[in-house]
């Protein structure tokens, strides 16, 4: 069949196996040529492997560090003439290439907030790698079900405290305006902690723990998003800030179960993800931040960033700020680029947004997630959605 993106808002629900397949050897490559990455952990636990954050995290331990990894995340496989999620896509091709490299690769697919789920994954720790040295927790997700509970929770991206105004782009018509959002109430602040806070994280170091699979010495990191005073209404300081705030206490819990280096936050820099585009005023200061680190020249996207967090930030004692997080947002946060971005804003209008931003290239960030707009993938070849090499 011939596959051609289909977007429904801030979703795309087809994906390219060939595109997939290329972007996941871009990124394979940017580690490649930057060269190997001194590590000692070299068994590794990827929660949320499949895009994003996560799967550059894989790649990154795999083909920088020689890492032998078990992957965990939520797929849709393909039909006859239907084709499978992204994620499942970049599963195969990862899979392919690291075996291809004499690594390991074991990829479970199901709901990680589940317990059937962390014993398939503590069985495929212990047949494969025996223990783990590191365990990344990129996990994005609206809903999740407790396990102890049965109750699903889903999570409410609003302001907290009082309402909020900002501009906001419509990413299909390019038309910037104003969103009003109520704030969020008690319950949906509360559901939001549930879903994104850091309670699965330490469910997940509980079993690992319990089942004797996680190595001494083991490291553990958790994915959060701070930004500036120009997303903070809408995150830091609403809901999804309050989440990210519960993983900062979790990250202390660990750390006082299994010794001061254990767990880390690891603050990370705004990047077009499937979890990103969903929150409302974020893909208009998206694009202005394409455009202005281009121009800067210190672009970056998630290969770049969990790049630079391996072979800069983690080697020896990481450099944590008074919360004992990493941070691999200190471009995006640093002054002339934050003084640039707010200055922009300012003048942000639909008129202006051409000249100021870049969406243009956001939408093809965008696309790129699902295997689209890829130079050398012929999207008018005729393909088959359950194959990918
Ligand atoms: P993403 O949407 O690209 O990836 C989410 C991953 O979670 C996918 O692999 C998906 O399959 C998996 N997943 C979702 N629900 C699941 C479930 N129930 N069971 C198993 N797997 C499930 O998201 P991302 O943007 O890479 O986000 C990863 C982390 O990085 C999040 O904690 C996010 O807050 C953080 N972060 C993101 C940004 C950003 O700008 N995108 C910035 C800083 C930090």
């Amino acid at each position: 069949m011939i596959i051609e993106p289909k977007i429904r808002g801030f979703i795309c629900t087809t994906a390219h196996p060939v595109g997939c397949a290329t972007n996941v050897q871009r990124q394979i490559d940017h580690v490649v040529v930057k060269g190997p990455i001194p590590s000692s952990r070299k068994r590794v636990l990827v929660l949320g492997c499949s895009t994003g954050y996560g799967l550059a995290s894989r790649i990154v331990n795999t083909f920088g560090s020689d890492a032998d990894t078990v992957g965990v995340s939520f797929e849709r496989p393909p039909a006859e003439n239907k084709p499978a999620s992204a994620g499942w896509y970049n599963n195969r091709a990862f899979e392919n290439r690291a075996k291809a490299a004499g690594r390991k690769a074991v990829t479970i697919e199901g709901d990680a907030f589940s317990d059937a789920v962390k014993a398939e994954a503590i069985a495929a720790i212990k047949a494969n790698l025996g223990q783990v040295d590191l365990i990344v927790y990129s996990l994005a997700s609206p809903v999740r079900t407790d396990p102890k509970t049965g109750e699903t929770f889903r999570s409410a991206i609003k302001p907290y405290g009082s309402s909020v105004t900002s501009k906001t782009l419509n990413t299909t018509t390019g038309e910037v305006s104003e969103i009003s959002v109520e704030p969020a109430t008690e319950e949906e602040a509360a559901a939001t902690v549930k879903v994104m806070g850091g309670e699965d994280w330490e469910l997940w170091i509980a079993a690992l723990a319990d089942a004797g699979v996680l190595a001494d010495g083991f490291l553990t990191l958790n994915y959060t998003y701070l930004g500036s005073e120009l997303t903070w209404p809408i995150y830091h300081k609403g809901t999804l800030g309050k989440a990210k705030g519960d993983l900062d206490r979790a990250a202390a819990a660990i750390r006082a179960r299994f010794g001061d280096g254990a767990a880390n936050v690891v603050a990370l820099k705004a990047v077009v993800t499937q979890a990103s585009s969903a929150i409302p005023v974020v893909p208009l200061y998206g694009t202005l931040l394409i455009k202005v680190e281009d121009e800067m020249g210190l672009s970056e996207g998630p290969i770049q960033q969990i790049d630079r967090l391996f072979r800069d930030k983690l080697q020896g004692t990481p450099a944590v700020d008074d919360e004992n997080r990493i941070r691999v947002d200190d471009w995006e946060l640093s002054e002339p680029m934050q003084a640039e971005l707010k200055k922009r804003w300012a003048a942000l209008t639909t008129e202006s947004l051409p000249a100021l931003a870049d969406l243009p290239k956001y939408r093809a960030e965008f696309l790129k997630l699902f295997g689209f707009g890829l130079g050398g993938v012929d999207y008018s070849a005729d393909v088959d959605p359950q194959v990918v090499n």
